[in-house]
């Protein structure tokens, strides 16, 4: 399997609720490493910029509104299929449908407020990544 990397956006709420360590043990524990990361109080225009994907959508207005109400904390991961293990950790987009013992169900409360971010694509994730990285500030675990 390919070496890949993925996006991961701790949201406002699981920072708010500080499960920053708690929710890196369990990206960890699945075996991706984190070859960057940088906490962000996003702005309004950041926000719009980085769910354009999403600006028709009906939620659009309130998740920029929720992704700009605090600090996040964003990371680029590292790993075997990252994509897909990133977003088998964290769970279903509604944390009432996430598996137990995913992020999304033991930390989200909402289908809005749903503490984590992971890209759905290869190509999302190295777009998503640029977004936030300079390619310097991407450090490869050589060791
Ligand atoms: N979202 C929302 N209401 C919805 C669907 C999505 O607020 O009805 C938010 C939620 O924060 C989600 C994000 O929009 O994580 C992006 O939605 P997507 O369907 O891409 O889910 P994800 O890839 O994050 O699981």
């Amino acid at each position: 399997m390919a070496i890949e990397r993925t996006l991961s956006i701790l949201k406002p709420d699981a920072v708010a609720k500080n499960k920053i360590g708690a929710i890196i043990a369990r990206i960890e524990d699945a075996g991706l490493k984190v070859v960057a990361a940088r906490m962000i109080h996003l702005t309004q225009a950041e926000a719009e910029g980085f769910y354009a994907v999403h600006s028709e959508r009906p939620f659009f207005k309130d998740l920029v509104k929720f992704m700009t109400s605090g600090p996040v904390l964003v990371q680029a991961l590292e790993g075997e299929n990252a994509v897909q293990v990133y977003r088998d950790v964290m769970g279903a987009t509604n944390p009432k449908n996430a598996a137990p013992g995913t992020i999304r169900a033991d930390f989200a409360d909402s289908i809005d407020e749903n503490a984590a971010h992971g890209s759905d694509s290869l190509e999302n994730a190295k777009n998503e990544i640029a977004y936030f990285f300079r390619s310097i500030e991407l450090c490869p675990r050589t060791r």
